[in-house]
């Protein structure tokens, strides 16, 4: 393989950023991975490092990117400092995802999504007119912007914007319609501890987003034919939100958000990729998924260690438990056919404080055995980069205990990258539906590079 460059100071540097201790720690990290890691792409190496220390911007920058697509808050906050601490308006200015390319390792494009964090090492300027990222002195890559979509200037009749209906991400490849904009697992003794969906629904309130707790399926319907009237880039929508462990304008988990799914695809069929996040329910309920269209079902389960989900998804171990959320997920092969069956675990969180594992090794043992575990069977988990939000209850405890809950370290998430693509590659799987092209430099999914690192 052909050895990209290394970091080092000297070429394409930038004399107006402090350069740091910091920086130089993490440009000499990021050299040393690659070098360990030369069978991944060098892309996926910076991108989960992207994910998991987030971004800041400088003010021009903010000012460049806030004409282009801006965050939309699609569901959780995914930033690493509250809106009330933005003293910038990054909430409002920040880039829903960036397209990095060129620079000294000559990156292919590489999209990645923005977690807000003014202490990161990372940070986006502009020089000569275009959007770059660099970590303190050192320019690292050329930065593109989407462009706003025609759809997100537009408003349904009743006023609502259509990017709040209907946000896309991925670069435009994936509709997000988190219908329900709040969980049922609530308070500390049920929501699962990495997340902050009922937090961020009141942070984003407060700060004027206009955010409701359930959108209304004619709306959904409205926004939709928009972005397909004006977009053609759009070819999946996920139907999401929180659980509903009781009911939801009287109606179960899987009536309440298939009816959603049977009024898209009555009133354009077939015409995207149908997708749904929903709890691992009994196979009865999940069978209404399918009746309503739904081809991908994402039954997350989170986190694999026993120990760690009982302790990090305490609503899900005492409503359902761990072993029938397992069964279930695997039933559910018999319903959508097993490549449609496509669970998510949160990365990253199995290394949180104050119960999680301490050496990476370890971690990324126990995260292969489940993978092993799904992927000999047919089904094929992907991940999330834990983004340690400061309004979810892992944080915020540590916060209260004086101490600070990092992301998880950058070698846990380079190796999970390997065992992943290892373990993908050694049960013959297919490339996951709905999340448009694989390969480095193709890959659209923007919160973890799972879809990277396949070969193509
Ligand atoms: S089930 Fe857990 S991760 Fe999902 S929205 Fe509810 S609390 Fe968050």
């Amino acid at each position: 393989m052909t050895r990209r460059p290394r970091y080092t100071l000297g070429m394409s540097t930038r004399s107006t950023e402090p350069h740091t201790q910091l920086h130089e720690e993490r440009l000499a990290l990021l050299a040393r991975l690659e070098d360990e890691f030369a069978d991944l792409p060098a892309e996926a190496i910076l991108k989960e490092d992207l994910l998991r220390t987030g971004i800041s911007f400088d003010d021009e920058a903010l000012l460049f990117s806030g004409e282009f697509k801006t965050k939309s808050y699609f569901i959780f906050s995914f930033d690493m400092v509250p809106i009330s601490e933005m003293t910038r308006d990054e909430n409002l200015r920040a880039p829903e995802e960036m397209r990095f390319s060129g620079g000294d390792h000559g990156y292919r494009p590489t999209t990645v999504s923005v977690r807000v964090n003014p202490a990161s090492p990372y940070r986006g300027f502009v020089r000569d007119g275009q959007l770059r990222i660099g970590c303190g002195a050192r320019e690292l890559a050329d930065v593109e912007l989407l462009p706003v979509p025609e759809y997100y200037l537009r408003t349904l009749e009743n006023g609502q914007p259509v990017h709040e209906v209907a946000p896309t991400i991925e670069w435009g490849y994936l509709m997000y319609l988190t219908v329900y904009r709040k969980c049922q697992y609530f308070g500390f003794q049920e929501e699962c501890r990495f997340c902050d969906i009922n937090e961020n629904y009141r942070q984003q309130v407060k700060a004027g987003r206009p955010y409701r707790t359930v959108k209304p399926v004619d709306e959904v319907l409205e926004a939709l034919s928009i972005i397909g009237e004006t977009s053609s880039a759009a070819k999946a929508y996920t139907l999401t939100g929180g659980s509903i462990t009781r009911t939801l304008k009287g109606e179960s988990e899987a009536d309440f958000y298939a009816a959603y799914a049977r009024a898209i695809e009555e009133k354009f069929p077939g015409r995207w990729i149908g997708k749904v996040v929903a709890q691992a329910l009994p196979e009865d309920e999940q069978k209404k998924f399918r009746d309503a269209g739904i081809q991908v079902y994402h039954p997350n389960y989170e986190v694999w260690d026993e120990r760690l989900f009982e302790i990090l998804c305490p609503g899900k171990t005492s409503y359902v438990g761990r072993s029938e959320w397992h069964r279930r997920i695997i039933a559910a092969r018999d319903i959508f056919g097993a490549e449609n069956v496509i669970p998510n675990f949160v990365a990253g969180i199995e290394m949180s404080k104050p119960h999680g594992f301490t050496d990476p090794k370890e971690a990324i043992a126990s995260t292969t055995e489940g993978l092993d575990w799904f992927m000999s069977q047919g089904v094929c988990p992907r991940f999330t980069v834990w983004c340690p939000e400061p309004l979810s209850p892992l944080v915020m405890e540590r916060e209260a205990a004086g101490e600070v809950q990092g992301p998880a370290p950058l070698e846990y998430h380079v190796g999970l990258l390997r065992a992943w693509r290892d373990t993908h590659k050694k049960h013959g799987l297919p490339v996951p539906p709905g999340y448009g092209p694989p390969g480095a430099g193709n890959a659209l999914f923007s919160v973890s590079s799972f879809m990277d690192v396949i070969e193509v």
